[in-house]
């Protein structure tokens, strides 16, 4: 791929500073696009300035609040004349099982991931009609669409919500050749994941056919495929990047038939 394949294009990156969102950003600046980074605190953003490039702007925000989304689209437009991709990316996934769950942890989450979703692409639409190339790419998570997992029943939710949102947008905005998709991360490292323990990490490792963790760039490496001009007639799509994790019809069978082969 042309490595200039994203010049003079603007993209929004919520949750660029760390994580997935970091390696989102990365690769999108690799492809010569203008990166508005958000995060809530300014600590989440300081990866950026390592990035050493003129074509990023960090905005802190908190885009469960939709005037924050209103302020991260002005700012961007301000920045670099409009907005061609917006990237919802942050999200949160506090453990939570069902029968303990509060009123503020449901609410939180769904404001975060749902909320800020649909807020951050409700803000930007006006200027993605003007873009010749508008994409919008949403990061979901395996979990939830696709595989559950226990204490983690109200952010399965908002990660599946966020695919109903995205089948209705992609109809709405198409007839302005505005592609809607979504990403589905398996288990990816990054700080969150590697904070659920060794234990979790090795099980999680076991269970992937392709035989290791995801990295952020292998997410950043998808989004931007999604951005670029090949992906044009892909619209309402979940793209699933998770080393065939959620392939085998039975787990155990996979890792017995692994065990074999390599003794
Ligand atoms: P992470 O390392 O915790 O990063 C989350 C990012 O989102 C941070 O930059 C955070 O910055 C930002 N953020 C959180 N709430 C925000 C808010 N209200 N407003 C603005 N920014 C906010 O998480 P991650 O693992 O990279 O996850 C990123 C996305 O991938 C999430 O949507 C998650 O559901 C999804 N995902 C992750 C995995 C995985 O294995 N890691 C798997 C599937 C899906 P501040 O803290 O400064 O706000």
């Amino acid at each position: 791929m042309d490595t200039a394949y994203l010049t003079g294009r603007t993209a929004i990156v919520t949750g660029g500073g760390r994580g997935i969102g970091l390696g989102i950003t990365r690769a999108l600046l690799a492809g010569g696009a203008n990166v508005a980074v958000v995060g809530r605190s300014t600590a989440s953003l300081q990866a950026l300035a390592e990035l050493g490039s003129e074509r990023v702007l960090p905005i802190t925000a908190d885009v469960s609040r939709s005037a924050a989304c209103d302020d991260i689209t002005a700012k961007t437009r301000d920045a670099f004349g409009g907005v061609d991709i917006v990237c919802a990316n942050a999200g949160i996934f506090p453990e939570a099982p069902v029968e303990s769950m509060t009123d503020v942890g449901l609410e939180e989450v769904f404001r975060t991931n749902v909320f800020g979703t649909i807020a951050l692409v409700r803000s930007a639409v006006p200027m993605l009609r003007t873009s010749t190339h508008a994409r919008i790419v949403i990061t979901s998570s395996i979990t939830g669409p696709i595989t559950g997992y226990p204490g983690w029943s109200h952010y399965g939710a908002s990660k599946a919500a966020q695919l109903g949102f995205m089948r209705s947008a992609a109809l709405e905005l198409a007839p302005w050749q505005i592609t809607v998709n979504a990403v589905l991360p398996g288990n990816i490292v990054t700080q969150g994941l590697t904070d659920m323990g060794p234990g979790y990490i090795e099980a999680m490792t076991a269970s992937v056919p392709l035989g290791r963790l995801g990295t952020i760039d292998d997410i950043g490496s998808a989004v931007a495929f999604l951005c670029s001009d090949g992906a044009a007639f892909i619209t309402g799509h979940s793209l699933v990047v998770d080393g065939g994790q959620i392939l085998p019809e039975c787990p155990d069978a996979i890792l017995e038939a692994t065990r074999q082969e390599l003794s």
